[in-house]
């Protein structure tokens, strides 16, 4: 073979997706030699589908990125239109920050990130082979017969591999509009012998906004005080916009119905899963044929593009139908598709074959993060960029692995829940799946992890040093708190109401009722007042949970003695009460043998658990 070039890394990244170049910037972080290679220059950070990061459960993962110095949560700041935390009237454990994020901006500050850090190559080609050495990946092959030689290979090729694009009964080879699929990468791959499957996933049309009558629509601006992804920003950088609301009617439904068999989902031209609570708009109205309506987001693609994505909508059906059924809308009566929706079938691996680094236990020297292992969504991809980038370092210069756990992060549960269960769908975060999701918060991530980061390599000096300053800050009121103990007499004589139970309580068990502020606790200890804003919210976040969480530390420590406990296979879950109707459903069709299992079924959380062990104790 002819050799056009020969290069020689630490750490070779393929692909310039959201796992890519996350993975690619914590290895550079923590000092190895890095390149990312990927197909186009531009096609560094594209969003494939929609403009926003964030939501449930994905904010927490934004946040995780972020106090590991990662770069999604700065990069989706920078290019926020409109912020919105969602669950805002619930309790913090379960908010989501989210934004809506200007496409151009968001790639362009990403390209800018990833082109300033030193130690960090950027390279443009087609991956097409491996080099291998006793068994080991040692480099890469590009098409042009360029090899490239490292210590560890990290592959985020999205849906890429053998992606076959499908509109209506058309289907064509593309890793996304507009791509090329990677086909001779999917061949290779077979040769490893590893488990592997289809999955499919779907994308709406877009629209023309010029072409939308925003008049008769209903909007939504985004919250009034914006909450963040970083822990480093403030406040947005760009103008904030506002999103339309529309709604499908029976109108639509029927379009859609009378052309089922011509969508590529329903004529049977898919045979990937696709993400069963990201329904297509055909999946929503054969699987809830008695709504009369489904609600559409409008979503501005960025300010200086007219661009609108529906946020709904997403479809597999031909473009024909698509503009008929679009148009029977309230409002896009006259629109314009500026690109049809369509679904795409991609290979991907069983991620059961990785270990809790996220590289292969069978092909030593690579590792894989994002769509490839199953997952769907840019956060979960990012946050395993960040996993497999910093073990995938570690092990080309040496240094300890870096794991995460179930307990200390949404990234824990994510890897844990990928290596031991594998997927049976797109994989996505929801709070649900956090057995620890009252300690894993989206405001205490930095508290849960940015000192693994330090210890690790990852985190920068001056991040590292504004966090410090915050912990010191945090001790101080959390020691001034707990060092004042008061009755409810004196709490009453200052304003503070609480239950009249005649118990002394620190003024640290005191801010743990949801009423109380910091701010209404200065009377009773002054030097509280020297606290700033941000102290005091934390202190009242971390406050509010602090009986939770070590309830749940002390239903977790009594489980851990007690996992292999027999559940008997008539037990009857339906007797427990304070037991969701969720997981009594799940529990009755799973039938665990034992506790260890029962842990394992999706949502399942150390109090359920208890309230099962103990059911159990009472039997015997
Ligand atoms: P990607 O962002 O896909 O990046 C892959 C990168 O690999 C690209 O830069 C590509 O150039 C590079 N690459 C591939 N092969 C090679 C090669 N051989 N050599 C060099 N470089 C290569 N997520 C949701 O959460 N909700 C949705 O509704 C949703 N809908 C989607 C609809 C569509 C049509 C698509 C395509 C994706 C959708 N997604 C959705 C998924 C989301 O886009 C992905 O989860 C996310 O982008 C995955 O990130 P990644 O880094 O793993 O891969």
């Amino acid at each position: 073979m002819f050799h056009v070039k020969q290069l020689d890394f630490d750490v070779v990244v393929v692909g310039g997706g959201h796992a890519g170049c996350d993975a690619a910037h914590a290895s550079a972080r923590v000092g190895a030699k890095t390149a990312l290679i990927t197909l186009k220059m531009d096609g560094i950070g594209v969003m494939s589908c929609n403009p926003a990061i964030g939501g449930l459960g994905k904010g927490h993962l934004v946040r995780e990125i972020d106090a590991l110095d990662g770069l999604m949560g700065t990069v989706a700041d920078k290019a926020g239109i409109q912020f919105r935390l969602l669950n805002r009237r619930k309790g913090p454990a379960v908010q989501g920050p989210r934004a809506q994020a200007d496409r151009f901006v968001y790639r362009t500050e990403m390209l800018k990130q990833m082109t300033t850090l030193p130690g960090l190559s950027i390279l443009v080609g087609e991956v097409v082979d491996f080099i291998m050495h006793l068994g080991r990946v040692t480099g890469l092959v590009l098409s042009d017969g360029s090899e490239i030689t490292a210590r560890s290979v990290v592959l985020t090729t999205g849906t890429f591999l053998r992606g076959l694009i499908h509109i209506g009964d058309k289907s064509f080879s593309g890793g996304r509009m507009g791509d090329n699929a990677a086909n001779r990468l999917g061949d290779r791959m077979d040769s490893f012998g590893l488990q592997m499957g289809r999955l499919k996933t779907g994308t709406p049309p877009r629209l023309d906004g010029k072409t939308i009558n925003w008049d008769v629509l209903e909007s939504q601006p985004g919250d009034e005080t914006p909450v963040m992804f970083s822990f480093l920003s403030n406040k947005p950088n760009l103008k904030q916009v506002s999103c339309g609301i529309t709604h499908t009617n029976m109108k639509t439904h029927d379009i859609i119905r009378d052309n089922l068999s011509r969508s590529a989902m329903y004529g049977g031209h898919i045979e990937g899963v696709g993400p069963r609570y990201c329904p297509s708009i055909e999946d929503k109205v054969v699987r809830f044929s008695d709504k009369e309506s489904h609600q559409i987001f409008l979503e501005p693609e960025g300010l200086g593009d007219h661009t609108i994505y529906p946020n709904g909508i997403s479809t597999s059906l031909p473009q024909d139908v698509q503009e008929d059924y679009v148009r029977s809308i309230k409002g896009l009566e006259n629109v314009r598709i500026l690109q049809p929706g369509y679904a795409i079938e991609y290979d991907y691996v069983d991620p059961r074959a990785l270990d809790s680094r996220l590289a292969l236990n069978d092909v030593p020297g690579l590792f894989l993060a994002g769509q490839i292992n199953g997952t769907t969504g840019y956060e979960e991809a990012a946050a395993q960029g960040v996993v497999a980038g910093v073990n995938a370092a570690k092990e080309a210069v040496g240094g300890d692995p870096v794991f995460f756990s179930r307990s200390n992060s949404y990234i824990g549960v994510m890897i844990d829940d990928l290596t031991t269960r594998g997927v049976s769908e797109p994989y996505r975060m929801f709070t649900s799946r956090a057995e620890f999701r009252l300690s894993l918060r989206a405001d205490n991530a930095d508290q849960r992890l940015t000192d693994i980061g330090i210890e690790a390599g990852l985190v920068k000096k001056s991040r590292a040093e504004l966090f410090s300053d915050k912990m010191e800050h945090l001790e101080k009121g959390k020691s001034l708190l707990e060092g004042c103990v008061v009755s409810p007499k004196v709490l009453n004589q200052n304003f503070v109401k609480i239950s009249e139970d005649g118990k002394q309580r620190s003024l640290y068990q005191v801010l743990s009722f949801p009423e109380v502020s910091v701010s209404d606790l200065e009377m009773i200890e002054p030097k509280l007042s020297s606290l700033n804003e941000e102290t005091k919210t934390q202190l009242k976040n971390d406050a509010l949970y602090a009986t939770y969480v070590e309830r749940q530390r002390h239903d977790a420590e009594i489980l851990k003695r007690d996992e292999y406990r027999n559940i008997p296979s008539n037990f009857d879950y339906g007797l427990l009460e304070g037991l969701s109707n969720e997981l009594k459903f799940k529990l009755r069709t799973v039938r665990p043998s034992n506790l260890a299992q029962a842990g394992r079924i999706e949502g399942m959380t150390p109090a359920a658990l208890a309230l099962i062990l103990s059911k159990l104790n009472r039997q015997n």
